[in-house]
């Protein structure tokens, strides 16, 4: 305790309120203490959240949060990881922030000592999950093995942590780590450079920032596939050159027809068996297809058209190899407006209704984001 550094122009209650999972749906808010960061951490005040969709599945189904080898229920585990906020306090050592900088973060921070950790892919860390008793290889993933932000006060480690811009908002900052997934599958795995063709199917938080960043690397044409037109009208908005509603055309004979032979990226963020088979079907001789979610059951697609075709398929689960840093590079150069994903706001105390609004989409929700008033 002695070795963390801490401020008075940020003093720190000793508890906060937390909002931490029941049985499964069930949200409670309680006063917990408020955490201590060790060596490379730091506490950060939360700011503002951000909902996702997998949170909605954590709460729901527990995976793919995982708290002492199994599902995160009645275990005082508070979830929520799209965070932002103000650094609180030092863990000892820590020399790269300064207490009262603002920062957003990335989830993942792995265990740091497995091969994939090793190589940048802290999102496919094989020590996931193993971070309690005698398995505490001390892996770090905010709301899914470590506690979450839906509470004022949460520990990151310092290689999550970017800072944001003054003339940034803190709703905006909340939207780093999805733009920075969207970056990740197109960049870092997917290998993409100008001039590339990139079809996006389905116009949620991720596929309309994955529109955003591919058109600000360049690509070209960047096709949006959706079926709901506000949606759609963003997309165009953020970048999209062309916006394809599947409900009025044949997406693959449209793609095909635009490209020519097909697109040389598909990123399918809808997850359903019908766009995997899309993705597939409109990639080119040699082009990648990205999942970007996650379908909850089998599904069924012309595996052999992958192989005569040499199509490269590969799986995302959040951001990785600091993707997210470049992810805040673009946002910070105001590079296309997040903002315009960014819907509704509710207070801290209002969660249970906030997720409501993210969960039916009521009143046309896309990104809700909580904000904690101090
Ligand atoms: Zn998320
Ligand atoms: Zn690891």
């Amino acid at each position: 305790m002695s070795d963390v550094t801490y401020s008075e122009k940020m003093p720190v209650p000793e508890n906060m309120k937390a909002w931490v999972l029941g049985n499964p749906e069930e949200l409670v808010q309680i006063s917990k203490p408020v955490p201590v960061p060790a060596k490379a951490e730091v506490l950060i005040r939360i700011d503002a959240i951000a909902i996702c969709a997998t949170d909605l599945e954590v709460m729901k189904y527990g995976t793919p949060a995982m708290i002492e080898g199994g599902d995160p229920f009645n275990k005082n585990f508070t979830p929520g990881h799209e965070y932002m906020g103000t650094v609180a306090a030092l863990g000892p050592g820590v020399d790269e922030f300064e207490i009262g900088d603002r920062v957003t973060v990335e989830i993942h921070a792995g265990c740091g000592q497995c091969k994939r950790c090793r190589s940048g892919m802290y999102t496919s860390c094989h020590n996931y999950g193993l971070n309690y008793r005698d398995m505490n290889k001390g892996h770090r993933a905010n709301g899914f093995t470590s506690q979450g932000g839906f509470c004022q006060y949460a520990i990151n480690n310092i290689n999550t942590m970017i800072k944001v811009p003054d003339d940034m908002s803190d709703e905006v900052a909340t939207l780093v780590v999805t733009a920075g997934t969207s970056m990740y599958g197109l960049t870092e795995l997917g290998g993409l450079v100008a001039g590339e063709s990139v079809v996006v199917i389905g116009p949620g938080p991720i596929g309309l920032l994955a529109v955003a960043v591919a058109k600000s690397l360049g690509a070209s044409p960047v096709i949006l596939v959706g079926t709901r037109e506000n949606r759609l009208e963003i997309g165009r908005k953020l970048g999209a050159d062309i916006i394809l509603n599947a409900k009025q055309v044949d997406v693959e004979a449209e793609v095909k027809a635009i490209t020519g032979k097909g697109a040389d990226y598909v990123i399918d963020c809808a997850g359903s068996e019908e766009t995997v088979n899309q993705s597939v079907h409109m990639t080119n001789r040699g082009g990648k297809v990205c999942l970007a979610a996650f379908p909850k059951n089998a599904v069924t697609f012309d595996i052999g058209y992958l192989a005569v075709n040499n199509i490269y398929l590969y799986g995302i689960r959040g951001e990785g190899k600091s993707a997210t840093h470049r992810a805040m590079a673009f946002m910070a150069e105001k590079r296309f407006e997040a903002s315009l994903v960014h819907t509704h706001t509710f207070d801290m105390n209002d969660l249970p209704e906030a997720i409501r609004y993210a969960r039916d989409r009521v009143d046309d929700a896309i990104k809700v984001v909580v904000t904690n008033s101090y």
